[in-house]
């Protein structure tokens, strides 16, 4: 299957990133340069998004906190949090420039322009209402999720959070309302951001939308994928979703140095393949990718091309050698306390609303009656 899949890149992204840690900002870029240096068809459909319109940034966002952050990039120094989220000149465009790119790939999605988009710089899944926290500004996902509720009328999106940290800002934003918000990510005790348990499931009309599935430190592939195909995907079909949005963070990656899962290339690949056919099968193909963290950069690069083969192409371009040299050449050990630690996960979450009660929100009227 050859898919259109428009990657978006602004060259504001060269060098520039949200996190404390700014070597690894240089993601972006060497993403991109290995997609074109693989000639992925994606870096061949390159499009430069424009900087989120204020307007935009209000969807998901307070006025005063937008006003602080214009503010913190005058001043160029300091924090926008309590150390993580770095101010500096520049700051605002860089971060309206992140979410434009989300919003321009979702609107192409949506308008059947492509079938798929990646955006690397978006999934900035931890800022709140107002507040910038854990390495994000404004939360390019809710944002997205709003203007495809607005412009395009969907009621049923679905997001799958698989960066190795908890989603908790998208959850804070989204949790009252039935939008499906799913987070895979590391939990246990000192692990940021801490929230993020299988007990939390939504609030009101939310209930049974919010579905958390916390992983012990060094979860495998193996383990990883079972809890996917177990838990993940049932509640994705029953939820029918008509858009999917999905953050890949690569932190997920063995090699990072922040969250320590244990996914390895191949882990990643099967996932992103999982993620892709189900968007197939459910909702036209629409589907969102955005970067998330990772804090590798190198390692980040081999798995963010590899998503992008597998956006461009399914399955056949990533059995050819050009490709393969992409996958790690060696992995650890998963330490044998995970295997208990999923299996009593599992048994808690198969009695998740999300599985069985959850209502579904009803189907979107055609899209002229909302214009
Ligand atoms: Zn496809
Ligand atoms: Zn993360």
């Amino acid at each position: 299957m050859t898919c259109q899949t428009a990657l978006l890149y602004h060259e504001a992204y060269d060098g520039r990133g949200f996190a404390r840690l700014p070597e690894a900002w240089a993601r972006y870029r060497l993403a991109r340069d290995l997609m074109q240096r693989l000639d992925l068809p994606l870096s061949r459909r390159c499009v430069r998004p424009a900087p989120a319109s204020l307007s935009e940034l209000l969807l998901a966002h307070d006025p005063g906190y937008l006003a602080l952050v214009e503010q913190m990039d005058r001043l160029g120094h300091g924090f926008l949090d309590q150390g993580a989220t770095p101010a500096y000149r520049g700051l605002f465009d860089r971060a309206r420039v992140s979410v434009g790119a989300t919003l321009l790939g979702a609107r192409l999605v949506a308008s059947g322009t492509v079938t798929h988009a990646f955006n690397p710089s978006g999934g900035l899944h931890h800022a709140r209402w107002d507040r910038a926290a854990g390495f994000c500004v404004f939360n390019d996902l809710v944002i997205a999720v709003r203007v495809l509720q607005r412009e395009y009328g969907y009621r049923r999106i679905a997001i799958v959070d698989c960066d190795g940290h908890h989603g908790d800002g998208t959850q804070a934003l989204l949790e009252s309302e039935p939008v499906l918000v799913v987070s895979l990510h590391r939990y246990d005790p000192g692990f940021y951001p801490g929230s993020g348990h299988w007990t939390e499931q939504g609030r009101g009309p939310g209930y049974g939308h919010i579905l958390n599935v916390p992983l012990p430190r060094r979860t495998g592939d193996a383990h990883y994928l079972t809890v996917f195909e177990t838990i993940v995907v049932p509640a994705v079909r029953r939820y029918r979703p008509e858009f999917l949005i999905v953050d890949l963070g690569a932190d997920v990656h063995w090699a990072d140095p922040l969250v320590r899962l244990g996914l390895t290339t191949t882990g990643y690949v099967r996932l992103a393949h999982r993620l892709h056919d189900l968007a197939h099968d459910l909702c036209a193909g629409r589907l969102l990718v955005v970067g998330g963290g990772g804090y590798a950069p190198e390692a980040v690069a081999r798995c963010w091309a590899l998503a992008g083969a597998v956006l461009c192409d399914g399955r056949g371009l990533l059995t050819e050698q050009r490709l393969r040299a992409l996958h790690d050449a060696a992995a650890p050990e998963e330490p044998p306390e995970v295997g208990p630690a999923i299996a009593a996960l599992l048994d808690r979450l198969s009695a998740h609303p999300a599985l069985s009660a959850a209502p579904s929100p009803p189907d979107s009227p055609p899209v002229g009656a909302w214009r």
